[in-house]
């Protein structure tokens, strides 16, 4: 007998690598996709459960590549709303340090939630704030991903470069060389899982070369070769950063980051805007992949992401919806109709389409990630899907249901599933009062400005 076999069947349009005909929908069977049927054609064994997905399009789970949970708690806050990135930091970073482990777990269940009902499975989280009390961070943000269901690449970020040694952020939000390394060891023994299917992954992120010493970043990439995880970091994010590492190192970014053997496939970068053509050439050829913010890169004015030139030299592109304090928002299909309209200011109507920004999301951060059993509907991988129905106002009219998708700005899935389990039902998360989580995140947020 079929055991737990689902079939999705003819959904409206379906989003499949190589545009491969799937419009008999696909069949589950345990977490995984296993047959993805041309249209009119029948699941080869038969199915217990069939969902008619004729007013659905489906996707593979979006994946988010760069976030700062916390960052919920400051969005849209008045003294930091017209500045750019290195004032912007330099106003939040004393509000930030007053972070709780409460005020933590809030912001991350927000955010995540915010991410979910948008259609995203996975997420990246670069967490660089360990004041005095929340020494446990990345533990808190455990949690709530196991409670929503959800999978997670949580990076232990850190600061190591204070205002008193040349840096940007306050001395009481760096921490000691050591006790960085210490606990970064600790996390990936604690959750680090590897193979097909993982739920929990930990990276190292030192935050930025503007806050944190080469040694750190030398020894966080010694550490993430020996125990095989992979590195994150901001870099050329602003011209700001570039001065810097001109005065401080002598080197321009990439420079720095090659000085610090971060060059290679194992490490992908926040933003990537203020590149050179050898910069480009020599990051493609490292494999090096970039996370695409254009959200947050529009609203602190920080520059053009060449995404196209940095595919062209071999660097997979993915897509982050950056902190919540520079976007404000954690919606990831709404951030792929800001990189679809971003990025054909820079390359044109023709070359950017919507087909092309749907990778980014998916197939290309998942590579950002280093996982090939997500970001594809293919025989194989995790049943990692979003359903979004096109029946509200914004729709109505509309033609080529994927490119209406993004062109009438979808900003909600109807239906969200991970690992074959559904996570989201009606446009609702199972398991989750979101008129409380508001509330009391709202409260947090108010106690954070007030503290
Ligand atoms: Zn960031």
């Amino acid at each position: 007998m079929a055991a737990n076999r689902l079939w999705l069947r003819n959904p409206l349009a379906i989003h499949t690598a190589n545009t491969l005909d799937a419009r008999g929908g696909l069949v589950i069977e345990d977490g995984r996709i296993c047959e993805l049927l041309a249209a009119g054609q029948h699941p080869e064994r038969p199915c217990d459960q069939v969902f008619d997905a004729r007013e659905h399009v489906l996707l593979p789970g979006l994946i988010n590549t760069h976030h700062h949970f916390y960052q919920t708690l400051t969005r849209a806050w008045a003294p930091v709303v017209n500045q750019p990135l290195f004032p912007w930091l330099q106003t939040l970073y004393p509000i930030w340090a007053r972070l709780t482990p409460d005020m933590l777990a809030l912001a991350t269940r927000v955010a995540l939630a915010e991410l979910l009902l948008s259609g995203c499975t996975t997420a990246a989280d670069h967490h660089y704030l360990f004041p005095d009390g929340l020494e446990e961070a990345i533990d808190v943000q455990v949690e709530v991903v196991r409670e929503l269901g959800m999978r997670a690449m949580l990076s232990r970020g850190s600061m190591s470069l204070g205002q008193a040694d040349g840096g940007l952020p306050p001395q009481q939000t760096v921490q000691q060389g050591e006790v960085i390394l210490a606990d970064s060891e600790r996390l990936i023994s604690a959750y680090h899982q590897r193979g097909a299917g993982a739920q929990i992954q930990i990276a190292l992120a030192p935050c930025s070369p503007f806050s944190v010493t080469p040694e750190i970043m030398r020894a966080s990439a010694e550490l993430a070769r020996g125990r095989d995880v992979r590195l994150h970091t901001h870099l050329a994010e602003t011209l700001d950063e570039e001065d810097f590492c001109l005065q401080r190192f002598g080197l321009r970014t990439v420079d720095y980051l090659d000085s610090v053997d971060w060059l290679g496939p194992r490490t992908w970068l926040a933003h990537g805007i203020h590149f050179n053509p050898d910069e480009i050439v020599r990051l493609g050829a490292a494999g090096t992949g970039i996370c695409h913010c254009p959200s947050s890169n529009m609203r602190l004015a920080s520059g053009i992401c060449p995404t196209l030139d940095l595919q062209a030299a071999g660097a997979p592109i993915g897509l982050g919806v950056d902190g919540s304090a520079s976007n404000d928002g954690s919606n990831l299909i709404l951030e792929v109709r800001q990189a679809l309209y971003l990025q054909r200011l820079r390359y044109g109507a023709e070359a950017i389409t919507p087909a092309r920004v749907l990778d980014w999301a998916t197939q290309g951060s998942a590579r950002l990630l280093g996982r090939d059993d997500i970001g594809e509907l293919a025989v194989g991988k995790q049943a990692d899907l979003a359903l979004y129905r096109l029946d509200e106002l914004r729709f109505s009219g509309s033609h080529d249901p994927l490119s209406a998708l993004l062109l009438c700005g979808a900003d909600r899935a109807d239906r969200v599933m991970v690992g074959g389990q559904w996570r989201v039902l009606d446009g609702q998360i199972i398991g989750l009062d979101l008129r409380r989580l508001i509330a009391d995140h709202r409260q947090a947020a108010a106690r954070l400005i007030a503290a």
